[in-house]
């Protein structure tokens, strides 16, 4: 047998994360030594024995044989919490590639100083409410019910919560982290970052009292080490906050809750391009704990899987005391069109908010975009004004605010962030007939103005929230009934429960359905379910009115009868009919260069290699080179490759062969199972 060799990290908690040193592994150690396992190990010139992690073994060495030491023992055999997380990290590098290191600089609490207490939310802010529960209805008591049999029991499931908007799933997900907790555990709640609102977290605080941590993305790295420590130290029962709150390392994790599980969210964007759902099943399986999924409208992975017996689901199909969900009607703005009504709000939808707001009742509107109007264009060349850095129309904003506090007008970049002034002749044509298309909060807001010139109206989006505390305070402006119409993009409609809101209006339905991508049905019918969500949540029935150029699309359809089941169907068909996810695996192979031939032709060379290494693959096939949807931002070409496989193992030799293809003309990227097409 060939002599084995371990990658140790000696000091886990520091920024020196990223140093590993290499050891001989004896014979009579190898059967125990295993990715995180904690030894003792020479180090440095003395040769003092310190503790180490294993993060890697190989049959290589990197280094002199002759010069390499040799590990000593096993300091802690029984996987401590560091080295369940490094066993995690191991395991996220094997599924979605990226190295060792960047997989232990995601899992790992890295040891940071606080250096400036930022404030905390106050015990004010907690008081504006709704009531503790004190009684689950019987729907949610048999979920809890069934839940501490489990426990009780010493079974570990993944459960998915598919329960109506409202229907009280947050008051289930207390009831279990209490369970667990009677048993000395701890729990995890994962929240999208825009629904980790002070609502969200109060009614954690009133339950779990001070023992809850709070993450977010504002707190500073020392902040967060902090509340990793309370963890650590169990010091709390229950962590809350986005995803990397998965990384929490509880001494004695027994629960994981992922609400909205279908979120994009959840989905990383850096290195490694993780998916938190994936993630914190396996973290679950290698703490032995068990994980609850929650959704109004469950991802299609999840929902599969429960169909397929792998998660066990629950269901919550009404609202406790029988509030009735809210009534959904659809407007089809061809017809309006064809009637003469050139404004962005039907006869149908200005009726309603007339009567609500003669009612003092508050009203919501959706829109699934920013800006005034979002692009500009010529109408007589009919050239839209684009960045000069990448494949995009440039957006308008009226109000040239953030950007120029003295223009009228600005031309902004979503993706580069380039800024310049509205022109006032087309740069193609020199004609002065250029203008905007598409609709935006703005523009709507203006149309509001002009219609109801009475209506207090609020905007929440990411221009009028840029700064910390400005979308607090709109919603609390909204909260206290200080304005009586909303309108936003989808910020407004993730998790807040506003109780004198009758009715949620949709201004465009489609817009999401246009994007390049096989989820945009998905995202569509989440978006639109979860808007329709907000109406209605106090005494008042709820109106909803989507208006669409795309009444018969499944996805509008289904969404506007708040029907899953046959929107599940529908999309699966769909699916397996072109071979997505989650019938089979797909990964995207990004390239990014500066040269637009280079690019090209390593595109190609990288295909032809991966096509000429797959050929006698049976579960995996090859699709491209092509351009990327957008085929450059920021100056840099990007070609995309796409690889569908049923294989894991297959689709792990071709990353593998992609991560490793070497080029100074591009560099590669991958995305397994991508939620954004590229
Ligand atoms: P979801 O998370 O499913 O959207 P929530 O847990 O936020 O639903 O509950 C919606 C509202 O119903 C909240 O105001 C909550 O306090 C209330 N609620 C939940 N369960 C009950 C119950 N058993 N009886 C009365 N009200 C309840
Ligand atoms: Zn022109
Ligand atoms: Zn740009």
């Amino acid at each position: 047998m060939s002599q084995k060799y371990a990658d140790i990290i000696i000091d886990i908690s520091h920024e020196a994360i990223d140093k590993a040193f290499q050891y001989m592994i004896p014979k009579e150690l190898e059967p125990d030594i295993s990715v995180g396992v904690l030894v003792m190990v020479p180090f440095g010139k003395g040769n003092k024995v310190r503790k180490g992690y294993v993060i890697g073994i190989s049959e290589k060495p990197e280094f002199d044989v002759e010069r390499m030491k040799m590990i000593q023992g096993i300091a802690d055999g029984s996987l401590p919490i560091e080295g369940k997380l490094i066993k995690l990290a191991a395991w996220m590098r094997e599924k979605y590639g990226s190295t060792m290191i960047n997989c232990l600089m995601t899992v790992m609490p890295v040891k940071e100083q606080v250096r400036k207490h930022a404030p905390r939310i106050s015990g004010e802010e907690y008081k504006i409410l709704t009531p503790v529960v004190t009684k689950l209805n019987s729907s949610q008591q048999s979920l809890v019910d069934d839940f501490s049999n489990d426990i009780d029991r010493g079974i570990k499931e993944t459960y998915l919560l598919h329960g109506v908007t409202g229907s009280g799933k947050t008051e289930v997900y207390i009831e279990c982290i209490k369970k667990a907790v009677s048993k000395g555990k701890q729990a995890v709640v994962l929240v999208p970052e825009i629904a980790l609102t002070y609502q969200n977290v109060a009614r954690f605080k009133q339950h779990f009292k001070d023992r809850v941590a709070v993450i977010n993305s504002k707190q500073s790295k020392g902040e967060k080490y902090r509340e990793f420590m309370r963890a650590q130290a169990h010091e709390v029962d229950v962590v809350i906050g986005p995803r990397s709150a998965l990384f929490s390392p509880c001494a004695d994790l027994g629960l994981i809750v992922i609400d909205e599980e279908h979120d994009s969210a959840y989905k990383s964007d850096m290195t490694p391009k993780y998916h938190t759902r994936d993630v914190a099943i396996k973290r679950a399986e290698i703490e032995g704990a068990s994980v609850i999924l929650g959704s109004a409208t469950p991802s299609v992975e999840s929902y599969m899987s429960a169909k397929l017996g792998m998660y066990k689901l629950w269901k919550l199909d009404k609202r406790p005391d029988e509030k009735q969900l809210a009534s959904v009607s659809v407007v089809d703005l061809r017809h309006e069109l064809r009637m003469g009504n050139r404004s962005i709000l039907s006869d149908e939808l200005k009726k309603a908010i007339d009567e609500r707001l003669k009612k003092k009742e508050q009203i919501m509107l959706f829109i699934n975009r920013r800006g005034y109007n979002s692009f500009i264009s010529c109408r007589e060349c009919g050239e839209a004004i684009k960045c000069p850095k990448c494949d995009v129309s440039l957006s308008y904003h009226k109000n040239g605010g953030t950007y120029d506090k003295n223009s009228s007008g600005m031309m902004v970049c979503h993706y580069c962030g380039y800024v310049t002034k509205k022109p006032d002749r087309c740069p193609a044509c020199d004609s002065k007939l250029i203008g905007g298309f598409g609709t935006g909060t703005e523009k709507v807001e203006a149309e509001i103005k002009r219609i109801f010139p009475n209506a207090k109206t609020l905007r929440m989006d990411k221009d009028t929230t840029k700064k910390k505390t400005s979308q607090k305070n709109i919603l609390r402006t909204f909260n206290n009934k200080e304005a009586d119409i909303l309108i936003g993009t989808q910020m407004i409609v993730k998790g807040h429960d506003f109780g004198n809101v009758t009715l949620v209006g949709i201004i465009i339905a489609d817009m999401s359905l246009f994007a390049n991508d096989y989820r945009a049905g998905e995202r569509t019918f989440d978006l639109l379910t979860q808007a329709a969500g907000r109406a209605g949540r106090g005494s008042e029935a709820g109106q909803v009115i989507i208006q669409t150029y795309q009444p018969d699309h499944y996805a509008i359809a289904a969404a506007a009868k708040q029907d899953y089941e046959s929107f599940f169907d529908l999309e699966m068909a769909y699916r397996r009919m072109l071979s997505y996810p989650p019938i089979c695996n797909m990964m995207v192979i990004l390239m990014v260069g500066e040269d637009y031939d280079r690019t090209n032709n390593e595109a190609d060379a990288l295909g032809a290699l991966l096509k000429k290494e797959t050929g006698h693959m049976k579960a995996t096939r090859i699709i491209g080179p092509s351009d990327a949807t957008i085929g450059k931002i920021n100056s840099m070409f990007r070609k995309v490759i796409y690889v569908k496989s049923n294989n894991p193992e297959e689709l792990f030799q071709v990353r593998e062969i992609a991560e490793g293809y070497e080029s100074d003309a591009v560099s590669i990227m991958v995305d397994v199972n991508p939620m954004n097409m590229y």
